[in-house]
């Protein structure tokens, strides 16, 4: 076992996390469960059956999966979007995420292209607020997934839900052959010409050998939260009680923090109202949550609950008027994991290019975000780099989209290529939809112009079609 591409190999799916990149698993690390047994199993031969019918595959069905999928199924390819939950949206849905980033550069709307038509569908489940408000919108997550339904099956792609991607078969050093998926008809092998990593994760993308980081130089990741939301609040005094978001320096969740008897939450409280007395909440934090070991996985969903029992009774407490009626009427299906794999690009996006508002000849879109990183340090970071003024953004390279050293596979969302730093302001939905929606169109480019490989299309070519799509970009 002296090379990565035979650790694969030999390693079965026991043991599919490899990397190589600094501060991650190296090859041939144990995995956590063998960590925890010191024991291993070499599969035994099996034949499992081959759907090799795509032209492209997309793993994960975010923001960066639903767009990747339609812009690929809407140029013309046929299309799989293979996803492990019964529905698609990610953290904007299963994980409950309970706003859009802003859609605005405070003068106009920077996210455009699919990016904007799914916003503004999204709109439609949350009726209360402004029809012109850009900034901060509330999501309805039933709502949202419906939309999602809707892009995805009118642009003709195909939808596959509770499969997970288990395994990557490659051809070559640089060329993924297949996806080993597990789903209720056990394990199928799916080919495509090119491949979309958008698990978050960049579970596709690592197990084919691509290099790549996670959180700081000791590998610690920004925090996780488990969001979910309460039912029958009292509308009216949630929205005319004091804000309860804690850039109110009198929110009560202070005092509820501060009594010490709900020793699970912290400061961290977001909130929005997303339909008649139901609000959702982006509240709390757990440390470090390593979402590739499913044993810390497991143990952040059980904590994430408890965590939220512990807002709804002390909120009951220091908020009686407001929540005293109300019930914890649902959690997150996933947890809501912000940090994990940023998988190397030609280009790594970084805290100098975001600094410096740069723009690039191969830019496939705009973001003006700002370095949102929920650590201790956190605060200091975004009082460190600020908030971009009216007007202004940045460039997304099309370059770190495609992982150094894969052929045949693009990522979208947040496991694309950036530095630590601008992992915090690029991670968010909106440019994530502006990521999936390239990765689509690159791939079928790729399929017609370089023999799949990624890093040979005309990039110029892309942009003018992603501008004749509607998405802005200098
Ligand atoms: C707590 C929290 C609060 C946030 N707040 C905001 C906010 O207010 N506004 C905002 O705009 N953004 C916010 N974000 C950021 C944003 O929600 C995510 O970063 C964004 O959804 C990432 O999109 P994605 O498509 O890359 O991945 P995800 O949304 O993570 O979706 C990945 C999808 O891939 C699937 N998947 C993963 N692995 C596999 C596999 N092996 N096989 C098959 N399927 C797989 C998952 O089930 C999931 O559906 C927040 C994130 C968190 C966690």
């Amino acid at each position: 076992m002296n090379n990565r591409r035979e650790f694969l190999k030999t390693a079965g799916l026991a043991t599919v996390a490899v990397a190589m990149g600094q501060n991650v698993m190296a090859a041939g690390t144990k995995s956590a469960a063998e960590k925890s047994t010191g024991k291993s199993l070499t599969l035994s031969k099996k034949k499992i059956s081959v759907d090799d019918q795509w032209d492209v595959i997309v793993v994960g069905g975010g923001p960066g999966g639903c767009t990747a999928a339609i812009s690929a199924a809407r140029e013309g390819a046929k299309t799989l979007l293979i996803e492990a939950m019964g529905q698609l949206g990610g953290m904007g849905t299963s994980g409950m995420v309970p706003a859009w980033c802003p859609f605005s550069d405070k003068e106009k709307i920077i996210y455009r292209g699919l990016a904007e038509k799914i916003f503004t569908e999204s709109k439609k489940g949350v009726p209360h607020e402004r029809a012109n408000k850009l900034d901060w919108v509330s999501i309805n997550p039933e709502h949202l997934m419906s939309v999602y339904d809707k892009f995805v099956t009118e642009s003709g792609a195909k939808v596959l839900f509770f499969s997970r991607l288990a395994s990557v078969e490659m051809s070559a050093n640089d060329t993924v052959d297949a996806l080993i998926v597990a789903n209720k008809a056990g394990l199928t092998a799916f080919k495509a010409k090119v491949y979309i990593d958008a698990t978050g994760d960049g579970d596709l993308a690592a197990w084919a050998g691509a290099s790549f980081k996670r959180g700081d130089e000791n590998g610690v990741v920004q925090s996780s939260t488990m969001c979910f939301s309460f039912a029958d609040v009292d509308s009216y005094n949630y929205i005319n009680g004091p804000n309860l978001h804690t850039g109110n320096k009198n929110s009560p969740v202070f005092d509820a923090v501060k009594s010490g008897k709900y020793p699970l939450i912290d400061t961290h409280f977001c909130n929005n109202l997303i339909g008649p007395d139901v609000v959702q909440f982006n509240a709390g934090h757990l440390v470090n949550v390593d979402s590739t070991d499913p044993w810390a996985l497991s143990q952040g969903m059980i904590t994430g609950r408890q965590i939220a029992a512990q807002y709804l009774a002390a909120m009951q407490e220091v908020q009686p008027r407001t929540f005293g009626g109300s019930f914890l009427v649902k959690t997150g299906s996933l947890l809501g994991v912000r940090d994990s794999r940023r998988i190397e690009g030609d280009y790594i996006f970084t805290t100098e290019d975001w600094v410096q508002r740069r723009t690039f000849e191969d830019e496939i879109g705009r973001n003006n975000y700002y370095i949102d990183v929920h650590k201790a340090n956190g605060h200091d970071k975004e009082a460190h780099y600020g908030h971009y003024k009216k007007g202004e953004s940045h460039g997304i390279p099309y370059r770190c989209l495609t992982p150094k050293g894969l052929k045949n596979v693009l990522t979208a969302g947040r496991c694309i290529s950036t530095d630590e730093d601008t992992f915090g302001s690029l991670r968010v939905m909106p440019p994530c939809l502006v990521t999936g929606e390239a990765a689509g169109m690159a791939a079928v480019h790729a399929t017609k112009q370089s023999k799949n490989d990624v890093h040979k299309i005309d990039v110029q070519l892309l942009r003018k079609r992603l501008k004749e799509e509607g998405q802005y970009f200098l």
